[in-house]
């Protein structure tokens, strides 16, 4: 069998390879094959770093210190020069460079090659004492820090000693003499520490290095490097050596030294943007020693060379046709480029760059497209914590709702929105949210609260409207009655600043500066050939006529997910519908949704308004309608404080006189005061306000204990209750046509889509789906028109997937609502496990990801594409979307996608993500796999 190869010259390594050969390696392959000015070397591959990994200590393998010696021949023929050459020694640096980009994790070594007697050479050679010993004092500290695991003060303690004596502050103003005296300590001072001289022979030198760049991978730096930064062995193992022949930036003032972009990476705009220093090595640079000059400027100090700069600029960006971040040396007038990679830029320069490109002809609509990954877009849509305030993080929730945001702590909805009248910026806090805080969401900035996961109510309705939420933060201990919040020791009060940061889950004391988002010209550009690329249409989740038209400017073709409960939160409905859930009989019924029906159909006709023509996707009422109640403990206590009241009113009448009896002259001076509150209190029980007030509220109490379910997630929601209360379903269905009829009436376009959730037989759609047509008739004969509309269901009950050919016979469309569906595949309530198991399970690799946030394709996503085959069975043209929270993330994009489904609907920030993802998706169909 051959053996494996393990070192590769500069002219032979494949550039493709990066996981061989390392990124750096890989790009100095071939910038050396397209004809760059890179200086001779070789690369030693990834494999042979695991090789060596394996057994340790062995040291380096004999047939890689072959291999090596073989290249070192050749590059010395190639150079003119000898490794370890008394008189023109070849000097070379030792470089890491693994598959993925891990800047500073990793070592490096500098002028391998030199020592006593080779330093006596180059100086006879260069004529320049100084130069040479300031290189060989440079290795000697790398090498001895990096390969023989010295302390960096071993040898600074000397240097600073040497520059004390000769007065000077900076490293560049030591002369020849006193640097020489500096290579004589650090000399003594390795041999002192390790027990042995510093190695002279180069070749011991060089394995050494390698050996120890080797094993920097598996160093902690570069070990939790990876792990915070998520990179799997898939993506990187272990990293590649560059031996490359060292060339100089401090040869005197015709040499040079710097790193440049070929377009400004904080903009994008098109124009060389770098610095570079005189008489400099890349060191220099990077310590700040000097500031470096403008790139511009070398066109003046180095008029022949610059040209040959801006050449390499254009041919570095034709060949990669990408942004480069490249090094560059000038050594006497030659120009050398060590190393180029893809630019890091933030996220405006991304696509003001893919537009340029893609008009300068220089990449395709579709490689624009790809450089850009759809979650990067996320710093576009909502404020940001400015990252140059540093603070200290309070506490660590979800990152629920991206965004950030501060504001004074509020206890409750009804305070969050009368602060917020008063002009105040607050931050909702609450244990946990529910329907009947709408308001509070309005009127907040943010929402921060202890309970619930990325799915529960807060998470949801929060990124629904674009505001930063934490959720499921169970560090803070939330009492709403003494209105505090105690996070690790510190009390918060109401009124108390607070930031969150829903992109992190961070929550923050006092006030920290945001950047606003900055919505780009050029996202518009991208984003249109983002949807003639894509098959999967984008549309929005949302409730409101403002969040459908937010939905719009995002690109939504339409609202896939309107959730009508939504319209019964806000403060003068929710009093209306509490007199419907109160009802005891169905005529007090009707009349409480006789009034509810004119809100509905005024906000369904303005969002038809809005969204004119597009499709519309309305669900009926979903969740257990005990929600839009008080809970049974905040009923308790108004009504104890109210009977506390009644009682006090009473026994006051009493008051004067035992205090009289108590202490008599107490009582002569407050008389006339006590008077006074007697007859304002006689004059409140007169009103007899308590009284009925307990009556009603004890009703309700009454009336939410009737309704208390164990599992209400599982209880009597959705379809159930249009079933057992038809007549809520029948406004709602009402309210939808009249609405459009009238928008008809008006001269406008409709496309109602009447969604039932929660459905799990086809008898449960055809009890709705009478009423739909009954009440359509009517619709018809009152407007004198037709209205559109289709009927359909969600899915998200594991039955309704068993039985999707027999609900395809009714339903016209199909929408995977998977938070449920995930809850009800997994047995995990979507309300509990985000903050209970699942970050154990994740970081345990019992689950890869969090299945409320990515779709969990294996399980939930198999089950829907067998839903999908059963149902496109019965109808083949079935529309088929998904409407859960995983709608906008871009890898069930990527699935939904894969099994053909017509839409995904997300919140409507997420909307420009999702239509970058669903073009992504397209690109890469072809790569796709279910693993
Ligand atoms: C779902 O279950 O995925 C869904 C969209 O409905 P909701 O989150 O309102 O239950
Ligand atoms: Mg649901």
């Amino acid at each position: 069998m051959k053996s494996k190869k393990f070192v590769y010259s500069f002219d032979e390594g494949d550039g493709k390879d990066k996981k061989l050969l390392g990124g750096k390696g890989a790009n100095l392959c071939e910038m050396t094959q397209i004809g760059l000015p890179v200086p001779p070397g070789f690369v030693i591959t990834t494999e042979a770093c695991l090789s060596y990994l394996d057994n340790k200590k062995d040291g380096l393998r004999p047939e890689l210190s072959k291999e090596i010696h073989v290249a070192m021949a050749a590059l010395e023929e190639k150079t003119g020069k000898k490794f370890g050459d008394h008189k023109d020694p070849l000097l070379v640096s030792v470089r890491s460079g693994a598959a993925m980009s891990m800047p500073g994790m990793m070592d490096t070594i500098l002028n391998l090659g030199l020592n006593t007697k080779t330093v006596e050479g180059f100086i006879a050679l260069t004529k320049d004492e100084r130069f040479v010993y300031d290189l060989y004092r440079r290795l000697i500290q790398l090498f001895g820090s990096v390969a023989l695991g010295m302390h960096d003060d071993d040898f600074s303690q000397i240097f600073n000693a040497i520059k004390k004596k000769n007065k000077v502050v900076q490293d560049v103003d030591l002369d020849g003499k006193a640097l020489k005296e500096a290579c004589d300590g650090f000399l003594n001072v390795v041999k002192e520490k390790t027990g042995k001289p510093f190695p002279q022979d180069p070749y011991d030198q060089l394995e050494l290095a390698i050996a120890s760049v080797f094993g920097s991978w598996s160093g902690k730096r570069a070990v939790d490097y990876r792990r915070e930064f998520n990179i799997t062995k898939e993506m990187a193992n272990g990293t590649a050596v560059n031996i490359c022949t060292m060339v100089f930036g401090n040869m005197g003032d015709d040499s040079a030294t710097g790193v440049a972009f070929t377009r400004d990476p904080a903009t994008g705009e098109n124009r060389f943007f770098g610095e570079y220093m005189i008489n400099a090595q890349g060191e220099d640079v990077v310590a700040g020693i000097r500031t470096p000059k403008p790139i511009l400027k070398l066109r003046r100090e180095m008029p022949d060379i610059y040209p040959e700069l801006e050449k390499l600029r254009h041919t570095l960006e034709d060949h990669y046709r990408e942004v480069q971040d490249l090094e560059f040396t000038i050594e006497k007038k030659k120009l050398y480029c060590l190393q180029t990679r893809n630019a890091k830029m933030g996220v405006s320069a991304f696509i003001r760059t893919s537009v340029d490109m893609v008009n300068e002809g220089l990449i395709s609509e579709e490689e624009a497209l790809l450089r850009i990954q759809p979650d990067m877009l996320e710093q576009l849509l909502h404020p940001r914590l400015d990252p140059n305030v540093q603070a200290e993080v309070l506490a660590r929730g979800l990152p629920a709702s991206p965004g950030a945001a501060s504001g004074k702590i509020v206890f409750n909805a009804d305070r969050a929105e009368s602060q917020a009248k008063l002009g105040e910026k607050v931050i909702l806090v609450r244990e946990e949210t529910k329907p009947d805080d709408i308001h509070g969401f309005f009127a907040a900035q943010g929402i921060l609260t202890s309970r619930g996961g990325k799915t529960s109510h807060a998470a949801v309705v929060a990124r629904s409207m674009g505001k930063p939420c934490v959720s499921g933060c169970e560090e803070i201990v939330i009492n709403d009655m003494e209105k505090t919040a105690v996070i690790s020791g510190i009390t918060l009060r109401e009124g108390d600043v607070i930031t969150v940061d829903g992109t992190t889950g961070d929550v923050y004391k006092g006030k920290i500066a945001t950047i606003e988002p900055e919505f780009v010209e050029d996202l518009l550009i991208i984003l249109e050939w983002a949807d003639e690329l894509s098959d999967l249409q984008v549309m929005a989740n949302a409730d409101t006529p403002d969040a459908v038209a937010k939905a719009k400017k995002y690109g939504a073709v339409g609202v896939g997910l309107c959730r009508t409960e939504r319209m019964f939160n806000q403060t003068e409905r929710l009093p209306v519908v509490q007199k419907m859930i109160l009802a005891d009989t169905t005529e007090e019924r009707q009349a409480a949704l006789d009034q509810l029906l004119p809100f509905q159909r005024n906000d369904f006709k303005e969002i038809f308004r809005v969204m004119d023509g597009r499709p519309v996707t309305i669900r009926l009422l979903d969740p257990p309608i005990h929600e839009f109640l008080p809970s049974a403990e905040e009923l308790f206590n108004e009504i104890a404080k109210l009977k506390n009241l009644k009682e006090t009113v009473e026994n006051m009448t009493d008051l004067p006189d035992t205090l009289k009896m108590v202490d008599p002259e107490l009582g002569d001076r407050f008389s006339s005061n006590l008077e006074l509150i007697i007859q304002g209190l006689e004059e409140l029980k007169s009103k007899h306000l308590a009284g009925p007030m307990i009556e009603a509220k004890e009703a309700m109490l009454k009336k939410v204990k009737a309704l208390a379910e164990i599992n209400p997630m599982l209880g009597h929601r959705g379809v159930r209750l249009g079933i057992t209360y038809p007549e809520i379903y029948a406004m709602q269905i009402r309210a939808v046509l009249e609405a459009a009829a009238e928008h008809i009436q008006e001269g406008g376009k409709v496309s109602p889509e009447i969604m039932i959730p929660q459905v799990c037989t086809l008898e449960e759609l055809q009890f709705v789906h009478r009423y739909v047509t009954g009440i359509s008739d009517e619709v018809q004969k009152k407007f004198g028109l037709e209205v559109p509309y289709k009927f359909g269901t969600m899915i998200e009950v594991v039955r309704a997937c068993m039985r999707a050919g027999r609900i395809a016979e009714l339903a016209e469309f199909i929408s995977f609502g998977t938070n449920d569906l995930t809850q009800a595949t997994f047995s995990f309530s979507r309300e509990d496990a985000e903050n209970k198991f699942l970050p154990l399970y994740e970081e345990r690799e019992i689950l890869q990801h969090n299945p409320f946030e990515v779709l969990d394709i294996k399980g939930v996503g198999r089950l829907m594409m067998i839903t999908m085959e059963w149902a496109r069975k019965t109808r083949p043209d079935l529309k088929v979307g998904i409407c859960g929270e995983q709608g906008g993330h871009p890898d069930s994009i990527r699935f939904c996608h894969h099994i053909h489904m017509s839409y995904v609907s997300c919140s409507p920030p997420r909307v420009p993500i999702a239509r970058l993802a669903a073009a992504h998706a397209k690109l890469k169909e072809k790569e796709y796999r279910i693993n």
